[in-house]
């Protein structure tokens, strides 16, 4: 079997058409959803990953500001900067550009955004709101995963997902995601025992580990649909995922590439959100 490469660039390129109609719209009612992102230090990485999610703002006509901090900044001067924004009528959606230097706590950051504003999901009211099956802003990276599932009508009801991965922003989230769309979910992570037994009996396997190219053919079940979360830098500068597409792609029913995966729906479900938190704030 030689699987479809779901390609997340092409499928964000599509969304971002029909959001650009959507802002379109709103503007002619006098909304412009406004999103303020905060980046604190220089971390080039974190630099890349703003500029991208600028970019996109611009191009769907949705209007962003870029507040840079540098990494001196105390923990109370941006939770002061964010209560400001919380308060300002002109901004829709804040996100603070993770990961944070280690004197600010990630946490205390988290909770300090307005839930109205929090575009990211990661506020502990959207993530009950998840897991609760109610209306809220999603975590975006999770949600691009299940878009592009669905994307290609791959069936989630009853079929068995296997996360690889626990953290907060992808692999816990997705495996809720995954629930709410009644499959059935197992979580591996770096404690697992016999890590192999699990992913060759999944019909879905997420990789989300941060290591490059672990997860090959011996790990999958034929005829899965295998999404690669992973965004690894190679000592040559080039990007690989965590699964070895080569080697995968042969076995999979479905793949997706890294680049040109989950990194531009994760994106474009940022822009969603910050599209929903104008429409909520000004309803
Ligand atoms: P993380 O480091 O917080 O979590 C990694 C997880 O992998 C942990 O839960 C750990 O238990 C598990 N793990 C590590 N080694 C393992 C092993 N040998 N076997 C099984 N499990 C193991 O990372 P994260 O923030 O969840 O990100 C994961 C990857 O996804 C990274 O490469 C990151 O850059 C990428 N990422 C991509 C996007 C995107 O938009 N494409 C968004 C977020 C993160």
């Amino acid at each position: 079997m030689t699987a479809e490469v779901i390609n997340g660039k092409e499928l964000a390129q599509e969304i971002r058409k029909e959001m650009k109609e959507e802002v379109l719209q709103l503007k002619e009612q006098g909304i412009t959803p406004h999103l303020t992102v905060i980046l604190i230090g220089d971390d080039p990485a974190s630099k890349s990953y703003v500029r991208g999610k600028e970019k996109a703002s611009y191009e769907t006509g949705i209007s962003s500001e870029l507040i840079e901090l540098p990494s001196s900044t105390t923990e109370k001067e941006l939770l002061n900067r964010i209560d400001d924004l919380n308060h300002d009528d002109n901004v829709d959606g804040i996100l603070v550009q993770l990961p944070l230097p280690s004197h600010i706590q990630e946490q205390h950051v988290i909770e300090a955004i307005s839930p109205e504003k929090d575009v990211d999901g990661f506020h502990p009211i959207s993530i009950g709101r998840m897991m609760t099956g109610k209306d809220t802003f999603l975590p975006c990276t999770p949600n691009g995963i299940i878009t592009m599932l669905k994307s290609r009508n791959i069936q989630l009801e009853g079929k068995h997902a296997v996360i690889i991965g626990r953290s907060n922003i992808v692999g816990k989230p997705v495996g809720q995601l995954l629930l709410n769309e009644n499959a059935t979910v197992t979580y591996c992570h770096s404690r697992t025992k016999d890590l192999m037994e699990h992913t060759t009996t999944a019909d879905i396997l997420i990789a989300a580990v941060g290591k490059p190219n672990v997860i090959d053919a011996k790990y999958v079940k034929d005829g899965a649909a295998v999404i690669d979360v992973g965004i690894n830098r190679l000592d040559d500068g080039s990007l690989t995922g965590d699964v070895d597409f080569d080697s995968v792609k042969d076995k999979a029913s479905y793949i997706t590439p890294v680049p040109q995966g989950v990194g531009p729906m994760t994106i474009t479900m940022l822009l969603k959100n910050t599209i929903k938190a104008a429409r909520g704030i000004h309803q």
